[in-house]
């Protein structure tokens, strides 16, 4: 991506070096980091967590953080990123009528305190409704390129963006009519429910991106591969595939890697905010 002489967003709160807190449930990229670590070890995923928090209980007493160079060009790009969705979200909304209320984006490593209970980096970035901010501790995207292969600052930019994508759900409204139906209906009927949520998300990770790159081309050659590919990566099938050596499709929640491929595209493709109605067109026709 070209990102010269863009700004860099104000919203971000910096917390790392700060942890409090215990675990809870998984969020968007968690599944992935538990899963990879269940492959490489051959340990059960959830007792793999248990002790990932525990240890990460034990070591909450570490109060300074030491940035490395990486990490500080991950948080500027982080902060220009966070930027350019406001720009576009900002400049979409108006279109529809509306005004595009920027989120929080709170940077933290170990665990940390939102708005929707306390978390721990095995959740990996993840968007909380009731505080309308995004979590992200920047380990995940060292975790994406040593271990799914998933590199390149596009790919970084498509988990941003997508949880982003989320906040846009939750000012259209879409988000707590989701939610409120999730939690009504059986597990497996929610997780369907969860499927829509989430490649809707991608799929807004690709309108932004539609929009950016007309507006400051910012998209360069092998960008969107690198969104491919990362959506090809995270998608249920190939992780529980990769994980487990099946797939368990009562259990995705996420969408499979071409469902995800295809939404992200999909997005890249109209830059229409209203295009992207994952909920209305069938499960099986996703
Ligand atoms: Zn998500």
């Amino acid at each position: 991506m070209n990102l010269s002489g863009r700004r860099e967003s104000q919203n971000v709160e910096d917390r790392r070096g700060g942890s409090t807190g215990t675990k809870v449930g998984l969020g968007c990229g968690g599944i992935i980091i538990i899963l990879i670590i269940a492959l490489l070890t051959g340990n059960n995923p959830m007792e793999l967590l248990q002790r990932m928090s525990n240890q990460q209980q034990q070591t909450q007493t570490e109060s300074t953080h030491v940035s490395t160079p990486e990490e500080d060009s991950l948080v500027v790009f982080t902060k220009k990123i966070l930027a350019a969705t406001e720009d576009i979200w900002t400049q979409e909304f108006k279109k529809i009528g509306k005004t595009y209320q920027p989120p929080k984006l709170v940077l933290f490593t170990n665990s940390v305190q939102s708005g929707c209970g306390n978390a721990t980096s095995s959740v990996g970035p993840f968007y909380c409704s009731a505080d309308q901010t995004v979590y992200i501790d920047l380990s995940f995207f060292m975790t994406m390129k040593e271990q799914i292969g998933a590199d390149g600052d596009f790919a970084y930019a498509y988990v941003i963006a997508h949880e982003i994508g989320h906040h846009v759900q939750n000012l259209l409204g879409t988000l707590s009519a989701a939610h409120n139906k999730m939690a009504q209906v059986s597990k497996t009927e929610s997780n369907k429910i969860s499927v829509c949520i989430e490649l809707q998300a991608d799929y807004l990770a690709g309108v932004w991106a539609h929009h950016d790159h007309s507006r400051f081309s910012s998209l360069e050659e092998g960008d969107i591969e690198e969104g491919i590919t990362t959506a090809s990566k995270i998608g249920d099938d190939y992780l529980q595939k990769k994980a487990y050596g099946r797939t368990m499709p009562e259990s995705f929640n996420h969408g499979t890697s071409e469902q995800r491929i295809r939404w992200l595209k999909k997005g890249l493709q109209s830059g229409d905010i209203y295009g992207g109605d994952t909920f209305s067109v069938g499960y099986s026709n996703l």
